[in-house]
């Protein structure tokens, strides 16, 4: 998903530490598929052991978001049919959801929510305002996070990618163009 510019250096440094301990690994940034390409319509089969692979995935999938601009991302959007994504709606706390399902929904939010997948556009999306959802961590081990506003909204959406769906199908009227504000 889409959000605001933000200043991501201190906890993306945070992040790796905590992955990796004294020994980063090279990063790269992904190729962000965009909507059309066949890898954003499939459903992403679940992660059974946390591998070196994986951890690296995730952690160009990170970098890839900050450097978007993005406060979510999901595995397919960098072309791997896994279900995995990273969301982080303030630039200083970084989720990363294995496997995750959303368990309980409750309210209702209504906003507008953009894609790094479909770059330049937003859409009304309604949404459940408060989300608890159960995921694996980093160690595959269980945890359940409660959110709600933004990151219930990003939550439901990273979700959706797992399942081979986009935003843009529930959008309430058209598809607009984003409009950026000058930075300075
Ligand atoms: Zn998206």
């Amino acid at each position: 998903m889409i959000g605001k510019p933000q200043e991501t250096a201190g906890c993306f440094l945070k992040m790796l530490q905590w992955l990796h301990g004294k020994d980063r690994l090279k990063m790269a940034i992904r190729n962000i598929r965009e909507m059309g390409e066949e890898v954003l319509y499939k459903k992403c089969r679940e992660v059974t052991e946390m591998t070196p692979r994986i951890k690296e995935l995730i952690e160009d999938m990170l970098e890839t978001m900050y450097e978007a601009n993005g406060v979510g991302l999901a595995a397919p959007q960098v072309g791997i049919l896994k279900r995995i994504v990273v969301i982080d709606v303030t630039g200083e706390d970084p989720h990363i959801l294995i496997n995750p399902r959303v368990v309980e929904t409750s309210g209702e939010q209504t906003g507008n929510e953009g894609c790094l997948s479909v770059p330049g556009k937003c859409g009304v999306v309604t949404r459940p305002n408060y989300v608890k959802a159960v995921a694996l961590d980093v160690n595959m081990k269980e945890f359940e996070i409660e959110a709600t506003e933004l990151l219930a909204r990003a939550i439901c959406h990273e979700v959706d990618h797992l399942e081979g769906h986009l935003y843009v199908e529930r959008v309430i009227g058209p598809l607009k163009d984003v409009e950026y504000e000058d930075e300075d």
